[in-house]
């Protein structure tokens, strides 16, 4: 494995690539949820690019850019035993320009649920995700359900531009409590991972209920919105939509999304449901 630093390095890199390239995008301190990831690109292509870059302009004022967990060395080696061709950890300096040329998500997908809640947040992705495939010019990229808007948008991007890259949606990775995988998982006091607990326990609830012939969104919401607020501290938002992201007012098995967003103590946690 290589590891470098700057997007000259890595085009030097790159060029050595003969044959497909799987790429997997991330901010860093992996775990399995990460490493589900490069797995799967390592079973579909012959060479596998990993990025780790904590993306300055994907997190609000007030957000937890400065304290987000780093842990290069580890990740360096999770990546060599994974199997991985050229790990990228560009800097900032090297990937950023001054008065940039700016990318806008789309007014409507862009600027529900996430995107209301984290106003330009996904500006800021799109922007990285659209450098980033430029730069590795991958066969394949391979991203989370887990960020299942995050994951609609670079899919709406790649087409809306005509990137040559397939976008592949990755199962959400869980913990044996039912926790969804997340860097941010760290910040967690025990308390504060019991309570969080409710997030998968809220989407356990819906999946039941709809399995038992309930499918009301409002209700299935108001189960899951009693649940919740039992044990989180602040709730950002219970949506049923279908894979366009337009709210549904009764669930389409095979086209829905459930997702939940809430904050335990200062944590902002996210999951949901593909059904
Ligand atoms: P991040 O480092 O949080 O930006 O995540 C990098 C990629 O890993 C994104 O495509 C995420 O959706 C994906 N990811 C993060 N957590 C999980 C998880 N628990 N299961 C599957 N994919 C995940």
């Amino acid at each position: 494995m290589v590891v470098v630093n700057d997007y000259e390095s890595f085009q030097k890199e790159r060029k050595k690539l003969q044959g497909s390239v799987g790429f997997v995008p991330t901010m860093g301190a992996l775990h399995s949820g990460h490493l589900s990831l490069i797995q799967r690109a390592r079973e579909e292509c012959d060479f596998v690019v990993v990025s780790i870059f904590v993306n300055p302009t994907q997190f609000l004022e007030g957000e937890d850019l400065d304290k987000y967990p780093r842990k290069d060395e580890a990740d360096k080696k999770i990546c060599q035993r994974a199997g991985v061709d050229i790990l990228f950890m560009p800097t900032v300096y090297s990937i950023y320009n001054r008065d940039e040329l700016l990318l806008e998500a789309p007014r409507v997908r862009g600027f529900i649920l996430e995107g209301a809640k984290r106003p330009g947040h996904f500006d800021g992705v799109l922007q990285i995700v659209m450098k980033l495939l430029n730069i590795v010019k991958p066969n394949r990229a391979y991203f989370g359900k887990k960020d299942a808007q995050q994951l609609a948008l670079i899919e709406q991007m790649v087409r809306d531009y005509f990137i040559d890259t397939t976008i592949v949606p990755c199962e959400i990775v869980r913990d044996e409590s039912g926790l969804a995988l997340s860097s941010r998982n760290v910040y967690l006091s025990e308390d504060e991972k019991q309570r969080a607990l409710s997030l998968s326990r809220s989407l356990k609830l819906a999946s039941d209920m709809i399995s038992s012939g309930e499918l009301d969104t409002v209700k299935i919401k108001e189960a899951m919105q009693e649940l919740l607020l039992k044990s989180v501290d602040k709730l950002d938002y219970v949506a049923i939509v279908d894979r366009e992201f337009n709210n549904l007012e009764t669930v389409e098995i095979g086209n829905s999304i459930i997702l939940v967003a809430a904050f335990v103590g200062t944590t902002r946690l996210i999951d949901n449901l593909w059904l």
